[in-house]
């Protein structure tokens, strides 16, 4: 897919970048030196180790990912970095690096906005304005690597979740091609274990991943315990139903022996209380599965409260009773916007205003 008339080498697979070599009938072991340099996050320019006459004819048709962190915020409270990335195209998009004792993860993005429409959610204010390319994504990986190397050159991305703006499944090609392309042994070689994926459950496509070989945790945005509640606050509730979900989540978890994460934003009057901690852990009951409880980020443009830490502990609480598996997920960068698409909007306003 071309971005602003260029392909990206980000998004090619290590076969097709030798394509691209004997096309231009250089030798067969610039394709990995090329590919060993867009691992590196280098853009064509940078790729000091080929003749200058190839780089040359690679920029013609191609640069590596064009995603370029324009803006780096970092959270006082938890180390947190955000980043606001620019694309080829100039679209905006952004990223979540939190820090662990055990690693990096990073929180990609997969579309420029989300056409999801959750209410409680800033990335889908504005609709979708595109899907990511393959290599786009990979490029957000790219420039956070090159990004953090610079302080500590032995740090790196080791887990990431596809979490931040857009609906990974709404983009399916791209993102299976990201899944794939993270993968490659000559590529960034992280692991489908070190990589999870949320949707907010477009029941066919769960299925097709499944079925895809790439072991990723699914994580699914339930955030209600039956349809009723799910369509108030999620669209998409509206073309598949939680039974639906919960019967493609089993399959998903008997094909790859994986256990899925529900995610469950906790909104003030609306799906915490205790009969609805009772009925999620009825329907959740004996499955391989874990409840991944959040109270909800609070979004300026919604109507929509946070509940009260009583709430929350009861609603958590309650679902330890029911001995469903539950954690309570660390709200992070809470001052540097952390929460989807927070950032992205807030710079469109700042451009719009000047
Ligand atoms: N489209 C995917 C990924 C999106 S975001 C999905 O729906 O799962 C990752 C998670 O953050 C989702 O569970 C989403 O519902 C949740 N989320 C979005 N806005 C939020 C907010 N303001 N507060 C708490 N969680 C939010």
């Amino acid at each position: 897919m071309e971005i602003n008339g260029k392909l990206l080498l980000a998004g090619l697979f290590a076969d097709e970048i030798a394509g691209v070599i004997e096309a231009l009938g250089e030798k067969a072991y610039r394709a990995k030196q090329i590919q060993q340099a867009v691992n590196k996050g280098c853009e064509v320019e940078e790729m000091l180790s080929l003749p200058g006459k190839i780089r040359e004819s690679l920029s013609h048709r191609y640069i590596t990912s064009g995603v370029k962190i324009d803006k780096c915020y970092v959270s006082a409270l938890d180390c947190t970095e955000k980043y606001l990335y620019s694309l080829y195209d100039g679209n905006l998009i952004e990223c979540v690096l939190m820090k662990y004792k055990y690693g990096s993860t990073l929180c990609v993005s997969t579309q420029v906005g989300c056409r999801m429409g959750c209410r409680f959610c800033a990335s889908t204010l504005d609709g979708c304005v595109r899907n990511l390319t393959g290599g786009e994504i990979l490029g957000q990986v790219l420039a956070a690597n090159r990004h953090i190397g610079e302080k500590d050159p032995n740090d790196k991305v080791h887990n990431i979740v596809l979490m931040g703006s857009g609906e990974p499944l709404d983009n399916y090609d791209e993102v299976v091609r990201f899944l794939r392309l993270v993968n490659q042994k000559d590529g960034l070689n992280i692991s489908s274990r070190n990589i999870s994926m949320s949707t907010c459950g477009i029941v066919p496509k769960m299925y097709s991943l499944a079925d895809e070989d790439i072991p990723v945790t699914l994580c699914v945005s339930l955030h209600a315990p039956n349809d009723e509640i799910r369509k108030q606050i999620m669209p998409i509730a509206n073309a598949y139903s939680i039974k639906d979900i919960i019967k493609a989540c089993r399959y998903y978890i008997r094909k790859t022996g994986r256990r899925v994460i529900f995610e469950y934003a906790l909104v003030d009057g609306v799906n915490c209380s205790p009969a609805n901690a009772a009925e999620l852990a009825s329907i959740l009951r004996g499955m391989q599965c874990h409840v991944n409880v959040i109270p909800l980020n609070s979004v300026k443009e919604r109507n929509l409260n946070t509940p009260a830490e009583t709430t929350t502990n009861k609603f958590i609480d309650a679902l330890k009773n029911e001995h469903i598996s539950v954690t309570r997920r660390r709200e992070m960068g809470d001052d540097i916007q952390g929460a989807c698409g927070q950032l992205r909007r807030s710079h469109i306003r700042e451009d719009k205003s000047r």
